[in-house]
């Protein structure tokens, strides 16, 4: 049958399931869960991957034990992005009704896409009786007589678990074991030997290459159904703890990452839309500085729960790094992006922190951007995103900024000053030549000028508003000593719009200390190699312009 065929079974099941849940009052968390586990397992068959990879993001949040009673509300907003999967769910009801029965059918057969377990052995009289017992713990079997078929089957079938026998009539289950067991670590397959046979050396050696566990026939049924439902939940949590982050509960970086390869791919295959949000806490330095880093976690783990309360099902909330975090919107632009940003504002704006009599609240910023031809890569979305959030910051933060191509050329329009102020003439020419045709890589336009003295400096007019500064300071003049020119730029000047780097002489220490303390970004030790001096500043550099 066709996949689109199919499709129209799925979407009629998913219509089924949601009358019959609309009948009760509340549907078990165990049953939501198996319905987004069979749901992944079907389209992934058919190769409906939008939807494999949406049930299986929902089929991590429900456990599969769980009795928990979720009323409407709550299970409704699992199930509606649906909507946005099969967009004629609604339409198509009546044309689907007419294969509702093949549909049954193909349900009834839900068991296939459950953790399925392949059994490896010649003994037909142990297997059928394992298949039987396991089959009525819902857990789907297939069986393997020989080393040849049993290679095929963990190919083609893709178990979930393998029960080996180490006797087998063509090649040996040790072989079969080293053929698979390098795959079957990547894809969490646990691997359970069994053998009547079992000699120390062989489980010595089952265990080194890899084997998850040994059998001994004969043993309890009881037994090996406990020990297979144990490794299915301990490959379960595994699953999930990958893509969880541990401090917050958002999903981490690697999903992240995974997420952004799917939506792209989408994106350039169907022309689905989606628009990135990075999130970054505003002076979130402070909290921990002030309340301690208990407090610090206390608040990134209310910001996530506060942003995962906000956002809609589809959406994917995960931690960047730190204190800043990112969003994917699916089929959202970047206005409706911005607006379900500001609608978190809201609530995380009315979150207070409570730190023995203090009581205190935190902002975030963001930069949003929406996936265009011209930007479809994850490195150019950040880029963008990030671009926007500091523009966020710099307007004051706690606000949204979206993107906008401005904003690069704006950098590319951005001045960086490189002023020298040191008494001797040669060093400043050396400077000012160097520095003048410099081309740097982030593309600032650079101009090079120079002082002779720190009185000059200070009373001449070179500073523009909007324009970057990196001043290299000589630390000893005649007139007014560095570590006081420095204080002034300190007290009169812009942080974000001026660096500087002091020029110290190799045994003067204490002055290094000071003005670090003072707060020089760098300095540099005289005499210097012009080489270094540029890496460094170059480097220095892209701290103000980003
Ligand atoms: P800005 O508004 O410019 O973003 O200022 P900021 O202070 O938030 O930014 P900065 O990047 O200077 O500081 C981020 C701080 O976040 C520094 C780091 O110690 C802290 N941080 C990163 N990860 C964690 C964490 O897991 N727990 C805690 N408590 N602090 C963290
Ligand atoms: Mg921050
Ligand atoms: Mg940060």
């Amino acid at each position: 049958m066709k996949t689109e065929k199919y499709k129209k079974l799925i979407q009629q099941r998913i219509l089924q399931t949601i009358d019959e849940w609309s009948k009760q009052a509340t549907v078990e968390e165990q049953v939501i869960h198996r319905f987004f586990h069979n749901l992944k397992g079907t389209s992934g068959t058919i190769g409906l991957l939008e939807v494999e990879k949406f049930s299986e993001a929902k089929e991590l949040l429900f456990s599969e034990k769980s009795s928990k009673a979720f009323p409407r509300d709550k299970w409704s907003e699992h199930l509606l992005p649906l909507n946005d999967l099969f967009p004629h769910l609604s339409q198509r009801l009546e044309e689907l009704e007419n294969e509702m029965l093949i549909a049954d059918r193909m349900v009834d057969d839900h068991s296939i896409y459950r953790d399925r377990v392949l059994v490896i052995d010649d003994d037909v009289d142990f297997v059928t009786y394992v298949k039987e017992v396991l089959e009525k713990q819902n857990y789907p079997v297939s069986i393997a007589l020989n080393a040849e078929r049993g290679l095929k089957l963990f190919y083609e079938w893709k178990p979930s678990l393998i029960l080996l026998d180490i006797v087998l009539p063509d090649k040996s289950g040790m072989y079969v074991l080293n053929q698979i067991v390098d795959k079957a670590k990547q894809e969490h397959i646990p691997i359970m030997m069994m053998s009547g046979n079992v000699s120390i050396e062989n489980q010595i050696h089952a265990y080194r290459t890899g084997a998850m566990d040994f059998l001994a026939k004969p043993f309890d049924i009881d037994l090996l159904t406990a020990l297979i439902d144990n490794r299915f939940a301990m490959k379960k949590d595994w699953e999930r703890s990958i893509i969880i982050d541990e401090l917050t509960g958002a999903y981490n970086r690697k999903h992240f990452n995974q997420m952004m390869r799917h939506h792209i791919e989408s994106y350039k295959r169907e022309g689905h839309i989606f628009t990135l949000v990075m999130l970054d806490l505003d002076y979130f330095k402070q909290v921990n500085d002030t309340y301690g880093h208990i407090k610090g976690d206390e608040v990134l783990q209310a910001f996530v729960a506060t942003a995962q309360a906000a956002i809609r099902p589809q959406d994917i909330f995960c931690r960047y790094g730190g204190e800043e975090f990112a969003l994917i919107f699916p089929s959202t632009d970047a206005v409706q992006g911005a607006l379900l940003v500001e609608h978190l504002r809201m609530k995380f704006n009315a979150v207070k922190f409570q730190a023995g009599q203090d009581c205190f609240q935190v902002t975030f910023s963001a930069g949003v951007s929406e996936i265009t031809s011209h930007n479809s890569h994850t490195e150019q979305l950040v880029e963008e995103a990030d671009q926007a959030l500091y523009n966020g910051k710099r307007g004051g933060r706690n606000q949204t900024v979206v993107y906008s191509q401005e904003m690069t050329d704006a950098k590319l329009e951005t001045f960086l000053n490189v002023i020298i102020v040191d008494d001797d003439a040669l060093i400043r020419e050396i400077v000012i030549n160097r520095f003048t045709s410099w081309k740097p890589a982030n593309h600032a336009k650079v101009q090079a000028f120079g002082y002779a003295d720190g009185m000059s400096f200070l009373t001449a007019d070179w500073f523009k508003e909007g324009e970057k500064y990196i001043v290299l300071l000589d630390g000893s003049m005649p007139d007014l000593d560095g570590l006081d020119v420095l204080e002034r730029l300190r007290n009169n000047y812009p942080e974000q719009q001026l660096l500087v780097v002091m020029l110290t002489a190799r045994n003067n220490k204490a002055d290094i200390v000071q003005a670090l303390q003072i707060g020089a970004d760098d300095y540099v030790v005289k005499p210097f190699h012009m080489q270094e001096l540029v890496l460094r500043i170059e480097r220095l550099s892209n701290r103000i312009l980003s």
